[in-house]
């Protein structure tokens, strides 16, 4: 029998709210199938602070040890901003995917063909489809570089520093080709070349990468102009390499084509098989508590679990499925559509908790 180690961190705002949802989608795929559910739970984030002093205990970080994934809500809220930053509820975020071991976070953006309507740049979508994936580095960057307060020339001042390591680029970059193997074998790597002595050597390397993948077509985009392209035409993009902040930036940007930030999904994992799930939104403070979070991101990101961490297809596409059709059954207020009746987060997980 399969036996399936989940340890769920739930945070902050929504993610309660949102990864209750998932837990029975998840509770039902495990029922169905005859599946044993292992769940364990851990505090991350605000909530971790609150009840332990620190965003990140190393009984949390044993939790998520233990198990084959972690399926993770969001972090953060306005009632944290002033904490000194190595105790904001993002630290915790930053620290769990270090410790992990998590350098690679897959971010599938495309657009579900219902929602076409809904997206910003509909004529476009319709007329030439959108399915990207964003491949972002997440352990190094500027996020993690060496940063400060000091003076200059008696002007307060400040500065993060950008460093990456060949080796950082090599195994992200190898990990964006195996996937565009399985896709539609384009790579396009962003970067700001022109202006940043990190992304040479990232070009370098890439370059060096893409020599073992000669059916997969490489090309380089400066980040402003990847801004740009992704407004101005997303279907010529297939996996989109980059670094940590660009990666950031950039997924935010695609979501939005894809109807809303409530519905995108995504993956962090390392070179082994224990993954961080989590939807790519916050944690939505202004939306907390109200029953209207969209839980699609997460539940989305319970599918990409089982297809990852468990090997588990079929179960990935019946969520994805059910996911889809839970868009005809109704929405929550940020997919908002006359046509379709508005739901809770609740009755939309019920309705694929039931359907999968
Ligand atoms: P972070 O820094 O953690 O990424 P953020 O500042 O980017 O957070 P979010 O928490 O993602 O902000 O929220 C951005 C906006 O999107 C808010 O208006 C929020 O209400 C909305 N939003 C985020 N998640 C959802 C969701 N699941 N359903 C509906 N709206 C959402
Ligand atoms: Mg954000």
């Amino acid at each position: 029998m399969n036996t399936l180690k989940v340890c769920i961190l739930a945070g902050d705002g929504v993610g309660p709210e949102i990864t209750a949802e998932a837990v029975k989608v998840l509770k039902s795929v495990c029922n169905a199938k005859n599946y044993e559910l292992q769940l364990t739970e851990g505090l991350i984030g605000g909530c971790a602070v609150d009840a332990e002093g620190i965003p990140l205990s190393p009984a949390t970080v044993e939790k998520c040890r233990a198990a084959g994934a972690v399926l993770l809500g969001a972090v953060g809220g306005p009632q944290y901003d002033s904490l000194p930053s190595n105790l904001r509820p993002e630290a915790g975020l930053l620290a769990i995917r270090t410790k992990l071991g998590l350098f690679a976070n897959l971010r599938p953006t495309k657009v579900f063909p219902i929602l076409k309507e809904v997206s910003p740049l509909k004529n476009k979508i319709i007329e030439n489809g959108m399915d990207i994936l964003v491949v972002r580095e997440l352990t190094g960057g500027i996020y993690f570089g060496e940063k400060g307060v000091t003076e200059i020339d008696g002007e307060p001042s400040a500065y993060d520093v950008m460093m990456y390591s060949e080796y950082e680029v090599e195994r992200i970059a190898k990990v964006a080709f195996e996937a565009a193997c399985k896709r539609r074998h384009k790579v396009t790597c962003v970067d700001k070349a022109n202006v940043l002595e990190s992304s040479k050597l990232w070009r370098r390397v890439v370059d060096r990468v893409a020599a073992d993948y000669p059916n997969v077509e490489l090309c380089y985009m400066y980040v402003d102009n990847a801004a740009m392209q992704l407004m101005r035409n997303p279907s010529q993009f297939d996996v989109l390499l980059t670094e940590n902040m660009f990666g950031d930036i950039l997924s935010d940007e695609a979501s939005m084509l894809a109807g809303s930030i409530g519905i995108l999904p995504s993956a962090s994992t390392g070179h082994g098989t224990l993954g961080l799930y989590e939807p790519i939104h916050g944690s939505a403070p202004d939306i907390a508590g109200k029953g209207i979070a969209n839980p699609l991101a997460t539940i989305l990101s319970v599918a990409m679990m089982l297809r990852y961490s468990f090997h588990l297809e079929n179960e990935a596409l019946s969520i994805e499925q059910a996911v889809e059709d839970s868009l005809f059954f109704g929405r929550t207020p940020d997919l908002a559509d006359t046509a379709y009746p508005a739901k809770t987060t609740a009755e939309i997980g019920s309705f694929i908790a039931e359907r999968v």
